[in-house]
């Protein structure tokens, strides 16, 4: 499969930043765990997707909408979307890690210190209670591409947000 997944979209670009400069180390795309995660804060086992509001018609979200010509098609491309969605999350879940999703509007600049201060919230919980929990094992995920043959190590180094 080609590596379609190494975006670097500017809200993603952000939210490592603002990690990064909190004192929370992670990986970014990391392409051997399911769906791709964008950023993966290894000792708190959470995996973060960024997701675009309208891509993954965040629900309730005024940039969710469907357009409103071949609606068929972006209804089954929005649904399409949504079970790979909960597919990778209960994959991740399977493999001992948790799914964070922030939304792209709560990444606006009016929110964004708020909605970073409830991530750092999640991930310091989610730290504390990692370190009673057996490591979580990605590679027990086989892709279909040849990204197994990273060592394990490799997750210990860290990304910087650039
Ligand atoms: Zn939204």
């Amino acid at each position: 499969m080609a590596s379609i997944h190494s975006k670097d979209t500017r809200p993603e670009l952000a939210v490592r930043h603002w990690l990064w400069h909190h004192g929370f180390r992670y990986r970014k795309n990391a392409r051997q765990l399911p769906g791709s995660p964008d950023i993966v804060v290894v000792n708190a086992h959470v995996a973060i997707f960024v997701h675009g509001c309208f891509w993954h018609q965040h629900p309730g979200c005024p940039a969710a909408t469907v357009p409103h010509s071949n609606v068929d098609f972006w209804t089954a491309k929005f649904r399409r979307n949504h079970e790979r969605d909960e597919r990778v999350r209960s994959s991740l879940s399977a493999l001992g890690w948790h799914t964070l999703v922030i939304w792209e509007c709560q990444l606006k600049p009016p929110v964004f210190e708020k909605t970073m201060a409830v991530v750092a919230a999640i991930l310091s919980d989610a730290r504390d209670s990692a370190s009673s929990r057996p490591q979580p094992r990605p590679y027990d995920f086989v892709s279909d591409n040849d990204d197994y043959d990273l060592a394990a190590e490799d997750l210990e180094d860290y990304d910087s947000p650039d």
